[in-house]
């Protein structure tokens, strides 16, 4: 064979035919580069116990041990055989079994010692351990050490991938080191080889802790590395700077007053548009703290300034509610807002497509649709997207092309994800941000509650309560229309059983992602103009939609959804006069599920329910999710150690400051071009 680089591919590897390179594809492994920064998902400790006395039970455990007697197999019945032997040490003697394995007759000899790694159970002085592995003491292949637990697809072996990882390990002398030395101290980093080994094959747990810590931080801090870049980048483009700043005429015509928050925020985007880069940035807010309104102020600067803003929704519903909001709170300027979306005639959407030529159009508010459609404007300078969390990084790059000419538009995206700041600024690392941390003055938060399914009747007669009133209600479910074996409850079947047998005399309405988008518009039409009464669903409608009537919030299963979603679905409600209510039903005896769940009826504030949500299950669900369009993280997305992020944060400050381009820092730039590649050319 010859010897193995890097770029090795992993078809040269023994036992590698075309099934598993196909196999090993589906895991993204094609050379033995790529299985080196394969990592385990987890490792067992099979290090040798002092003794067997010492060991505990009922978990797995490593020790060596002498075969006190023969082992003997007995046939049970057809099929099944078990093959026992004893087996002892100075402190204590293990009865083990084998089921089906009479080969291990021959492979352990009477008066020899052995490593065992298994689980021992017993009661007294008596010790059991079924299957164990073993081998011989002193092979260290399978016992008395650390092993690492990869994840599996079909077809290929945790036992065929550690020892390709073996084979692997001799080229870790190879792998450039990324990080300078410096940096390492500073940091009090391991060095790459030190570190892609141990990653792998650990001497101890130290040593594992080291490896993993390193690699963490490469992974952070190559990713701020190219985030700041890209935003670099930015600063080279240019933009029309709204040198009009004066928004007294707009404030002075709105029904309210902004809240400090709205104030706060407004300034900061202004302030950024007044440039002649493009702005970019991300407006936070919980539901309901008004972003609307800043997105509107941002809109009348642009005409103000003699220029198009254009809008997009993620849903046609919600486009629709938009032009709604903003033609009442820009109506008093003289601007000319207008919809364009999938579902119009093809007459009226060639007459916009007139209008928003000619600059007869001031603010076109749409979904998507607005980016692929053949639409000119006469001139684009604002671009601004609600719900960001379903935009990726591409898709802002796709808006921004959308301008033409030398000229590119300022974005504002806004999000109703509440995410942590420090968080934030991580995912959305590109990007500026204002946060609204503060609710419009007189709202009467929900009220929310706990409850069992046992106490589903008295629930059904609150609904009934709260219809007579007038109010609308929603009950969401986690599943679409089958309940699943863990019995989740399903929008379709439920909701028909509501309306046939709870609630014959009320307007009962089911609507879910299977529907047609047709039929989906229509229920959500109606629930709106107060044709329905009870909407049954799924988290269809978590996002944007505005109905203030809506009193009454039913989750079922809530233990299947997260806190932040929760929160989510709670704020589909609250959004009127009336005081609202939100009931959480779950079954769930958990302690810990608990626990999260009355955290969301003890608080309404967006961003307290996502820090308790990092607390509880860490930042995986921020980083991991692949549609904040951002390279996916290997290491960093499974533990959320911030104090590293921070250090990352600095570190990647820091080198740039010194070499903005990479320049002296070949290694390091190959690195980020990789972790980008997805995202395109970030240096050019
Ligand atoms: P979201 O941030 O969820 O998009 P909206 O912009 O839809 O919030 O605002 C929610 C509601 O609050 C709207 O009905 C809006 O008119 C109202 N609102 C916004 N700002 C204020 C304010 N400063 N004072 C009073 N009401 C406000
Ligand atoms: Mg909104």
């Amino acid at each position: 064979m010859e010897p193995l680089t890097l770029h090795t591919p992993l078809t040269s590897l023994p036992g590698v035919g075309p099934a598993r390179e196909k196999a090993l594809d589906k895991l993204g492994l094609r050379t033995v580069a790529d299985l080196l920064a394969y990592f385990p998902r987890d490792y067992e400790d099979r290090t040798l116990r002092e003794s067997i006395a010492a060991c505990p039970l009922e978990e797995p455990v490593c020790f060596s041990a002498l075969v006190a007697e023969p082992f003997r197999t007995s046939y049970v019945r057809r099929g099944m055989e078990l093959t026992k032997g004893r087996i002892v040490d100075g402190t204590g003697q293990v009865e083990v079994t084998f089921f089906n394995q009479s080969y291990v007759r021959s492979a352990l000899t009477p008066g020899e010692t052995y490593c065992f790694y298994g689980k021992l159970t017993g009661t007294g002085r008596r010790r059991q351990m079924i299957n164990p592995v073993f081998e011989r003491e002193g092979e260290g292949r399978v016992t008395g050490g650390i092993v690492p637990v990869y994840p599996l697809t079909a077809g290929i072996t945790a036992k065929r991938l550690t020892s390709w990882q073996r084979l692997a390990a001799q080229c870790v002398p190879q792998i450039q080191e990324t990080l300078p030395e410096d940096l390492r101290r500073t940091y009090r980093l391991a060095p790459a080889a030190f570190s892609y080994r141990a990653i792998h094959f650990p001497q101890s747990w130290e040593d594992l802790a080291q490896a993993r810590r390193r690699l963490m931080f490469e992974e952070l801090f190559c990713l701020n590395l190219g985030l700041t870049l890209i935003r670099g980048r930015r600063g080279e483009q240019t933009a029309v700077p709204f040198l009009r700043q004066d928004l007294d005429a707009f404030l002075s015509g709105l029904p309210f007053t902004l809240t400090d928050a709205q104030l706060r925020s407004a300034r900061e985007a202004a302030a950024d548009l007044k440039q002649p880069v493009p702005m970019n940035r991300l407006l936070q807010g919980d539901v309901g703290s008004g972003k609307t309104v800043v997105a509107a102020a941002c809109a009348y600067l642009a005409w103000d300034n003699g220029c198009q803003t254009a809008l997009m929704a993620p849903t046609e519903l919600l486009a629709q509610q938009h032009v709604k909001t903003l033609s009442d709170l820009l109506g008093h300027t003289g601007m000319r807002v207008s919809l364009l979306t999938g579902s119009m005639t093809a007459a009226q959407k060639r007459a916009c497509r007139e209008k928003l030529a000619a600059g007869e159009i001031d603010l076109i508010v749409g979904t998507h649709a607005l980016l692929s459609e053949p639409v000119a404007f006469r001139r684009l300078a604002l671009v601004i997207t609600d719900e960001q969390h379903r935009f990726g990084v591409d898709q802002r790059a796709a808006l921004s092309a959308k301008s033409g000419g030398e000229e590119r538009p300022h974005v504002l995206v806004m999000s109703a994800t509440p995410i942590p700041r420090t968080l934030a600024l991580m995912i959305y690392g590109d990007l500026d941000l204002s946060v609204i941390d503060q609710l419009p003055p007189g709202r009467t938060p929900v009220d929310t509650m706990l409850i069992g399914g046992d106490k589903r009747q008295r629930l059904y007669g609150f609904v009934r309560k709260q219809v007579g009133l007038g109010r609308q209600v929603y009950l969401v479910c986690p599943a679409v229309d089958q309940e699943d074996p863990a019995g989740m409850k399903a929008a379709e079947q439920y909701g028909r059983q509501l309306q046939r047998e709870v609630f014959p005399d009320l307007r009962v309405a089911i609507v879910h992602g299977k529907l047609k988008a047709r039929e989906k518009q229509q229920v959500m039409e109606d629930f709106a103009a107060g044709r329905i009464d009870v909407l049954v669903s799924t988290t269809v409608i978590e996002v944007g939609v505005d109905v203030p009537n809506a009193s009454l919030m039913i989750v079922e299963d809530a233990d299947r959804f997260g806190l932040s979603q929760l929160h989510q679905l709670r704020g589909r409600v609250g959004r009127g006069k009336h005081q609202s209510y939100c009931v959480l039903i779950s079954d769930n005896r958990n302690e810990q599920t608990r626990k999260r769940l009355k955290t969301l009826c003890a608080t309404t504030d967006g961003f307290a329910i996502a820090e308790e949500d990092l607390k509880l299950r860490g930042p995986g669900d921020f980083f991991g999710a692949r549609q904040h369009g951002l390279p996916q993280l290997k290491l960093a997305s499974l533990e959320g150690d911030m104090r590293l992020l921070h250090e990352a944060q600095d570190a990647a400050r820091a080198v740039l400051a010194q070499d903005p381009d990479l320049q002296n820092h070949a290694p390091l730039r190959q690195r980020v071009e990789q972790l980008f590649r997805e995202n395109g050319d970030i240096f050019n």
